[in-house]
Formats: structure tokens, sequence, C-alpha cells
């Protein structure tokens, strides 16, 4: 866990209020683009207390929009923050907050699903991932339909040590919907506990910080939100390629209700599927009768080890696709002897 830093280490000139300057700049949030700003600076600096000491720090803020988060991270005492906002009716006001804090920020109109952050920080504060992580950090409040798909693009990132983590270890402080937050941090055991439980445990170590009441943001959204920290480990809890072990992750729970090897089996052919799948829960020494939400990681790190190597012994396992069967299936209109896979996350 990051040791909560202390914020108003610099201290920026009067400046207009975030409110202010929504007016100034007529910032009216776009519903279409999920925007919901935070306006109260004391709430701001909570979040970024979460991400750990900050003095001289280089930081990358995701979708500051009109720069409440960013102000609390200028006030820490950063040395380098870099903005990456994708709606170009932010910049002006941005700018307005780099002239207030000279030569400290950097301001990128762009996309961060597709902006190539691996070249963003100078060369000189990579780390070995085994060191202690580097002097770098990603903070953002982005919409939820950009903090799910960039946290699983990240974590992918992060067990390629590419994107942010060619620098080692960078941490990550970021908020989403509450009931998310709850699936990313959700223990064995938990009704929560889901794929993003898995996909991101068994790569970093992952803390829901505290809950933002929906009430806060302007305009007010349907959800609350919660403010979710992530290190990476040194060493994952799974030790195969993230592809994989969201395969493997993804069937155990499309079936979330039922036994586990209801998921399981859905990793094989119908040729031959009720042998391997005995066959893959006896190796991995999996009680087939537990349902998904009780499977600890080692339980998941034993299957996705098993999988595998009966993977590289048959390499068509791997490209087998259970959904896709079901669709040339109902396209042929062949009977379907299976259950559709549940919706799941
Ligand atoms: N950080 C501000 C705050 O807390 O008040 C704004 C939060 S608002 C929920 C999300 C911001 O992310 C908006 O400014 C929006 O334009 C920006 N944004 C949305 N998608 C983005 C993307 N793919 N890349 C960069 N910025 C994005």
């Amino acid at each position: 866990m990051a040791a909560p830093g202390k914020v108003a280490a610099f201290h920026l000139p009067p400046l207009p209020t975030i409110g202010e300057i929504i007016k100034l700049f007529r910032l009216k949030a776009q519903k279409q683009l999920s925007q919901n700003f935070l306006l109260d600076l004391r709430l701001t600096d909570k979040i970024v207390k979460q991400a750990g000491n900050l003095k001289n720090a280089h930081v990358c803020e995701v979708g500051p929009g009109p720069g409440g988060i960013t102000r609390s991270i200028l006030s820490a005492g950063v040395q380098q923050l870099l903005l990456v906002e994708k709606d170009a009716r932010f910049i002006p006001g941005l700018q307005m907050l780099s002239e207030a804090a000279p030569g400290k920020v950097r301001i990128v109109r762009g996309d961060i699903l597709t902006y190539k952050i691996e070249k963003a920080f100078p060369k000189h504060l990579k780390k070995d991932w085994a060191d202690e992580p580097p002097d770098i950090h990603i903070i953002g409040n982005l919409p939820f339909s950009v903090s799910t798909p960039l946290i699983i693009k990240w974590l992918e990132n992060v067990s390629k040590k590419d994107g942010p983590f060619i620098y080692g270890r960078t941490q990550m402080t970021l908020t989403f919907q509450k009931e998310v937050a709850e699936r990313l941090t959700a223990n064995p055991g938990d009704k929560q506990r889901s794929r993003l439980s898995i996909m991101s445990q068994h790569l970093c170590t992952v803390e829901n910080c505290f809950v933002i009441p929906g009430q806060a943001f302007v305009p007010k959204p349907q959800v609350d939100v919660a403010v979710v920290h992530f290190t990476p480990l040194v060493t994952p809890k799974i030790q195969q390629p993230f592809k994989l072990v969201e395969k493997v992750v993804q069937s155990v729970f499309q079936f979330r209700r039922k036994y586990c090897f209801r998921g399981i089996e859905t990793l094989f052919p119908e040729d031959g599927r009720l042998k391997r799948t005995e066959q893959l829960m006896m190796t991995a020494n999996v009680d087939p009768t537990l349902r998904p939400f009780q499977l600890s990681m080692s339980q998941f790190r034993n299957l996705c080890d098993t999988y595998r190597k009966m993977c590289d012994e048959d390499p068509s396992l791997f490209v087998y696709s259970y959904r896709e069967e079901l669709r040339q299936k109902k396209m042929r209109n062949l009977p379907i002897s299976t259950s559709e896979p549940e919706q799941t996350e």
C-alpha cells in the first residue's frame, strides 16, 4: 500500500475556482462522454494523497477535464505533470493552470487508450522491476466506459512490462464505479469475486481506498465512485501469459452461479470435453463442485499452469473458442447441447 502523501508542497497563485473555470470556458459536461466533475478541492486532495508522496514525482493525469485533481497534483509538489485530455474544450483552462506552474505541465490532447505512454517520461527514471516502484504515477478520474477497458489494457502491460511499466512498477490511482472497485478488490468467497478480481490481483496489490458519493460530482452520476490504488507485484501470482490467464478466468466465470466445472469445460471442444475437463481439474487439484467465486488465487494458478501444459501438448486447444462454436451452431441451426454463457465481468 502507498503511504498517503502530503498535499500542499507547492503553492499555486490565486486562480479562478473550478466552478468559475467551468463557467468561463463554458465547459458544460457532456452526458454522452460521461463527464462528471469534482469541484471540491479537499476531495481532490484526498484522491491525490492516495498516490503517496508526490514531491518531485513525474505524474500522468488522465482526463483532467476542468482541472480539480490537476490542482491537487500540482500542490503536491510534483516535478512534471503530463495531462492527457481527449476533449479539446478543456485545453484553454488547463493552459491557464500550466501558466500558474511554469515549466511543470505538459498538455497532450489525445485519447489515453491509444497514447504512447511508454515514451512519456525521461529514461533516467527507469527502475528494475524488482526495485522499488519508479517515481512515476498515473492518476485519473475517467468515465466508467473508459476506466474498465483501460485497466484491462494496463494490466496486460504490467504482465508484459511494457506501456507505462517499461519504467518499472509504476503505480496507478484511478477511480471506478463503486461496484467495479469492489470486483477489483474482492477476496475468495465474496459475492463480488469475478474476472476482474483475478486479472487485477494476480498482477498487482490492489487497494480500495475510499468511496466518493455520487453527489460529490457535478453533474451527479447515477452511481457512487471509488478510488483504487494499484502497485504491480514483483512476482505475479500466476506466471503465464496474460491472454492465457484471461481465457481460463473468463471461462471459469462464464457460469458464475453454477459449479466451476461448468465454466471450465468450455475451454475444450465438444469432442473429448468431459475427459479433458476431468484431467484439468484433477491435475490442478480443484474441487469441481466449488462455485467460481470460491476459488482461491492458487487454484486459479494451478488451473492456468495445467491448461498451459495441455495447450503445449495440443496447440489447437488455445485457439478453440466456445463462444465461436455456439455462434457457428446457431448460424447453421444445429442443436446446441450446452448452455449460453452469462454476461460477466
Ligand atoms: N478529472 C476531472 C474531474 O475529476 O473533475 C474530469 C473527470 S470526467 C469524469 C472524465 C474526463 O476524462 C473528461 O475530461 C473527459 O473529456 C476525459 N476523457 C474521457 N475519455 C478520455 C480518453 N479516452 N482519453 C483521455 N481523456 C478522456
